[in-house]
């Protein structure tokens, strides 16, 4: 398999910055958004965009998870369903300004499941969403407010982002077959 490369680890810290900077001119004030990371990666996305957020205005904001199980072998099946797994979500979610956190937008399926799932926990004013990479193919009509990068895929290629809470290096590669 072929790899090219796409971000390291100066240019995602420079990216988790401006969206940390982006989310601050959507929002004015901090004090009602809370974070929602989806699964293993998306959750340390959440962590660092909230270490960021409390530097540059001073708020330590909610951060929950959502492990979310796509049942299918691999993400260029599309008849994909994924299933939320198991939540955390230590603050209520009625009236705050949602800011939902994955690492790589695909279909946008995933996080379709992730709004049904947050819905049945309460009433947020608002729900957005923040991602490191899109890479195109969408099959549903999902965007984020928030994104990192665009990478234009084919459906056989991968989007292999490498953090180092879980990976030990900072890296985003695409990967073709
Ligand atoms: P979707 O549900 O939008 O099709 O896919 C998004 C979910 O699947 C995300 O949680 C993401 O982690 C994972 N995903 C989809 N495509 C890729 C990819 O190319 N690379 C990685 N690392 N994850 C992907
Ligand atoms: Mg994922």
């Amino acid at each position: 398999s072929e790899t090219r490369h796409i971000l390291d680890a100066v240019e995602i810290d420079r990216i988790l910055k401006r969206m940390a900077f982006e989310i601050l001119e959507v929002h004015k004030s901090t004090h009602d958004v809370a974070l929602i990371g989806i699964h293993t990666r998306g959750v340390f996305l959440a962590r660092r965009l909230r270490e960021n957020l409390q530097t540059f205005a001073g708020d330590l904001l909610p951060v929950g998870e959502m492990d979310i199980t796509l049942y299918r072998d691999d993400w260029t099946q599309m008849n994909a369903q994924p299933v939320v797994k198991t939540t955390s979500i230590p603050f209520t979610v009625d009236g705050k300004q949602i800011i939902l956190v994955d690492d790589v937008l695909f279909t946008g399926r995933t996080i379709r499941a992730a709004m049904d799932a947050l819905v049945d926990f309460g009433r947020p004013a608002r729900i957005e969403l923040a991602v490191l990479i899109d890479r195109g193919h969408r099959e549903l009509p999902i965007q984020s407010n928030y994104t990192g990068q665009c990478v234009p895929t084919r459906r056989d290629q991968m989007i292999n982002v490498m953090l180092t809470e879980s990976d030990g290096e900072d890296r985003v590669v695409l990967t073709t077959a």
